[in-house]
């Protein structure tokens, strides 16, 4: 459902993604390792068109992301049909990034009423019960500020939740966690994928992959290296590079 074609990414001389292909079946839970600087977060902002490619495509469930096709031609969609199409791609960052100004409550209701224009009183019933799933029914009327890093992370992936994504991107979700904070945060991304949340996740945490990932794909230099199951990509890597990082990481 996912389906990134061959996309090419360069910031000015530098190509930061040299031909990227991959596939993310719906239901699935999708890993992205790989050395710093390889291309893991340019790849998720392509997905959702916060990056443009230079070349290729992304589609989500047949839909082409940032672009309309006519003829054999691609052309650029309004920023207000982006804004739309990115509704339904949630994204998850290192650093958290709520509104600190806003409740925890009004930081989950705040874009499905605006973009959405769902009703006040069903958008926050809705952030309650996300709220409760990930363990902080009692912190609705808190400010991010008053919460721990943990708790903090699990506000946003409630408030990623929030629109019903098609697609949730981690982008290293706990690696701006002090330790002791980082298993509530992967429980909660388990727990997701124990209902068949659509997810891709790029993180260092090669324990979590093992267990909860379908599919680990290892980038380096801007290309996807290896992909396959966990147990074949950790256990058995065929390729050189691939074995040299998990050396490095293990
Ligand atoms: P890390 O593990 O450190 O997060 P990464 O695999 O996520 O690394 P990217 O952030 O995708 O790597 O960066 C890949 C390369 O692209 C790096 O060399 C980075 O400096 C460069 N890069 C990323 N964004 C920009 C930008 N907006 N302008 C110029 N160069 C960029
Ligand atoms: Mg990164």
């Amino acid at each position: 459902m996912v389906d990134v074609h061959g996309v090419h990414k360069s910031f000015g001389p530098l190509e930061v993604l040299r031909g990227v292909d991959l596939q993310v079946r719906a239901g699935e839970v999708t890993v992205i390792l790989g050395p710093s600087g390889s291309g893991k977060s340019t790849l998720l902002r392509t997905i959702n068109h916060l990056e443009k490619v230079n070349s290729g495509w992304v589609s989500i469930d047949g839909e082409l992301i940032g672009y309309r096709r006519s003829g054999n031609k691609l052309h650029e969609l309004r920023e207000k049909d982006v804004l739309r199409q990115r509704t339904n791609i949630g994204f998850v960052f290192q650093n958290f990034n709520l509104f600190p100004h806003l409740t925890v409550l009004e930081n989950l209701v705040e874009a499905p009423v605006s973009a959405r224009r769902r009703p006040r009183k069903e958008a926050e019933d809705t952030a309650r019960r996300l709220l409760d799933r990930v363990g902080l029914a009692d912190k609705a009327d808190t400010y991010p500020r008053q919460l721990s890093g943990g708790q903090q992370q699990r506000v946003a992936i409630a408030r990623a939740l929030a629109l019903e994504p098609k697609v949730l991107l981690f982008d290293e979700p706990t690696s701006a966690l002090d330790p002791e904070l980082v298993g509530e945060v992967l429980d909660v991304i388990k727990d997701l994928a124990s209902t068949g949340t659509t997810m891709i996740v790029v993180t260092h945490e090669i324990g979590f992959a093992r267990e909860v990932a379908d599919s680990v794909v290892f980038m380096d230099g801007g290309v996807v290296v290896e992909q396959g199951p966990p147990t074949a990509v950790l256990d058995h890597p065929r390729q050189e590079r691939t074995r040299a990082f998990l050396s490095k990481v293990l």
